[in-house]
């Protein structure tokens, strides 16, 4: 990897000391301005031991931003990190001790073999790391290329090429700024495989992604940021199970339905078409309604919710579709383990991001 300070994010240190107690990742009140622009709004990650955790927001949320000071690479403007129990600001490179990764893209020198670019990595990293290079090659399905020169690499091989460098160091916790990015879908396909596989090492796994899909199959957890504030942090089926959904309804009357549903508490977007009505609620408010049909004499023909996606409600968090109250929305019927964020700012209208600059 050509050491850009951004890029050269492999650690010092070895990665055997005993297993400590601490958190990989623990950051507190995270804040990052850049003059006017607040890029990261006091975010709070908690990264767990053996956990995949995926890091999803849009371009510009603020994933990088934060990344970068997860690994002492920008100090924050407010807030503290710690790894494995260290501050990677007041404890400088103790801090990364066992944690190697990347942020943006890795770069090589694309005249050498990718097998050369390790060895000089490796040589400059010691502690073993020499010894390592044909097995992290072989870990990253890159054994039978690692002889060609890295400038006739496919973009998938380059991003393995910089993962197979920061597993030199055998790390215990991997960060990864969206690895994905840029892949074609078999390239996507051998990245899920790859960190999966790493998580079966053993290896703590904390990645960034600006697309659902990209995670959803491989991360345990997930925080969800946008325009610099975390809205979810928990599990991927929790945030699925948090949220309101849409119903279908069909009665013996649904002009009298549609004149109860208008009265009913907590149901929305309230629309009769054709044979059926149509609404937005939560699980209780639909059964109240089915309650308040059945002692009016209206029989339930059907009532089916209509299952909104993990993508939907990924573009809802993220996006927002008419600007106002989605995610007070989702907040409203928040799952058991994961934690919605919603405030009105950042359940607003205006959907658009900071410039960067
Ligand atoms: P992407 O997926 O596009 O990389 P991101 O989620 O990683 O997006 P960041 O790169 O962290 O987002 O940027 C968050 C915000 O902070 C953006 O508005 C960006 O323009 C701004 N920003 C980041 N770095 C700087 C900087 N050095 N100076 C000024 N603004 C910055």
């Amino acid at each position: 990897m050509v050491g850009s300070t951004e890029q050269a994010l492999r650690t010092t240190g070895t990665s055997d000391e005993p297993d400590r107690a601490e958190l990989p990742v623990r950051a507190r009140g995270l804040v990052k301005r850049y003059k006017e622009i607040v890029a990261v709004d006091h975010v709070d990650l908690t990264v767990r031991r053996g956990e995949v955790y995926g890091f999803l927001g849009p371009n510009g949320a603020g994933k990088t931003t934060t990344l970068r000071m997860l690994l002492g690479l920008i100090v924050p403007s407010e807030g503290r990190v710690q790894l494995f129990g260290r501050d990677p600001i007041a404890d400088g490179a103790r801090a990364l001790d066992g944690v190697a990764g990347f942020v943006e893209a890795p770069r090589f020198y694309p005249y050498l073999s990718g097998r050369k670019n390790l060895q000089m990595m490796a040589a400059l990293d010691g502690y073993g790391a020499a010894d390592r290079v044909d097995e992290v090659l072989g870990l990253v399905d890159l054994l039978g290329a690692g002889n060609q020169r890295v400038g006739g690499y496919s973009h998938g091989m380059g991003q393995r090429l910089g993962i197979a460098g920061a597993l030199l160091r055998s790390p215990r916790l991997l960060i990864l700024d969206e690895p994905a990015t840029g892949l074609d879908p078999a390239g996507i396909r051998d990245m899920r495989l790859l960190i999966m596989r790493l998580a079966a090492e053993g290896i703590t796994v904390l990645l960034s992604s600006h697309q659902l899909a990209e995670v959803q199959e491989v991360c345990d957890r997930v925080a969800i940021i946008r325009k610099g504030k975390v809205v979810y942090e928990g599990p991927l089926v929790e945030l699925r199970g948090s949220s309101e959904r849409s119903y279908r309804l069909h009665t013996s009357d649904d002009q009298r339905a549609l004149e109860l549903a208008r009265v009913q508490a907590g149901i929305k977007d309230l629309v009769g078409s054709g044979s059926e009505l149509r609404f937005n609620a939560s699980e209780e408010a639909a059964g109240s309604l089915s309650i308040a049909l059945g002692a009016a004499g209206v029989a339930i023909y059907s009532l089916s919710p209509v299952h909104a996606t993990l993508e939907d409600l990924f573009f809802e968090l993220t996006e927002g579709t008419d600007g106002a109250g989605e995610l007070d929305a989702l907040a409203a019927g928040r799952g058991a383990g994961g934690v919605l964020v919603a405030d009105a700012e950042s359940a607003g209208g205006d959907m658009t991001e900071a410039p960067r600059g």
